[in-house]
């Protein structure tokens, strides 16, 4: 609402910036306000594995929607066998792309409430366990982010074929800012030997 009340003032702006060329912006606060509500584009790995995987990764995208912001880009699904652990279940994937004004801890934090909110019932706590979602934050812009809870780029992609396969697919050219490397450079680079399908439609539709 609030970007759209200030997308609207940007533009009125403007035109009278075209209508009256002599007229100057006099409020910097709103530049920094402007500046301050600027969209990030954000990656998202979903996963889950536990029974019925599609229907959590799309439930996901619809909360992702609502709480975080406009879902520009969803990748093919991929099944991949769990990693770290053995489970009788295979890992359904998915990266999704966001454009949003949230910044990344309030990310995080809605990530979790979705989590929650999709009967995800405990963190893993550095153990790995069967979940009915997980979602892992991959990229946020170009940042850099090392906080005590979170950690931009996700630290365990550049080494998970079932978190690049899929976010090389949406974005294979968008450059890892710490590794400077593309992402489907990392993929082309990634030693994971854990297997990874990417589904087509016929075989999504049959899930
Ligand atoms: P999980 O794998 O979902 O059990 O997450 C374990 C913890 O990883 C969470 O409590 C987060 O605070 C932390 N974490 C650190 N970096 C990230 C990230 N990039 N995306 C998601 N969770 C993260």
């Amino acid at each position: 609402m609030i970007a759209c009340c200030l997308s609207l003032r940007l533009k009125t702006c403007v035109n009278i910036r075209l209508i009256c060329p002599g007229f100057r912006w006099r409020n910097e606060a709103f530049y920094y306000f402007c500046a301050m509500v600027k969209k990030h584009t954000v990656f998202l790995l979903l996963g889950s594995n536990i029974h019925p995987r599609v229907v959590y990764l799309h439930k996901a995208t619809e909360l992702i929607n609502i709480l975080i912001g406009d879902v520009i880009i969803t990748s093919y699904l991929y099944e991949s066998e769990p990693w770290g652990f053995e489970a009788p279940v295979a890992f359904l994937n998915q990266v999704v792309c966001v454009e949003t004004v949230l910044e990344p801890v309030e990310i995080l934090k809605k990530t979790q409430d979705i989590e929650r909110q999709l009967g995800r019932t405990e963190k893993s706590n550095g153990t790995y366990a069967s979940r009915t979602l997980d979602i892992d934050i991959l990229f946020f812009d170009d940042e850099i982010i090392n906080l005590p809870e979170l950690t931009v780029p996700h630290a365990q992609m550049a080494h998970r074929r079932f978190t690049l396969m899929p976010l090389a697919e949406t974005a294979p050219q968008k450059e890892h800012p710490v590794l400077k490397k593309t992402c489907l450079q990392l993929l082309a680079e990634c030693a994971d030997e854990c297997e990874v399908w990417k589904l087509d439609e016929v075989k999504a539709d049959a899930l």
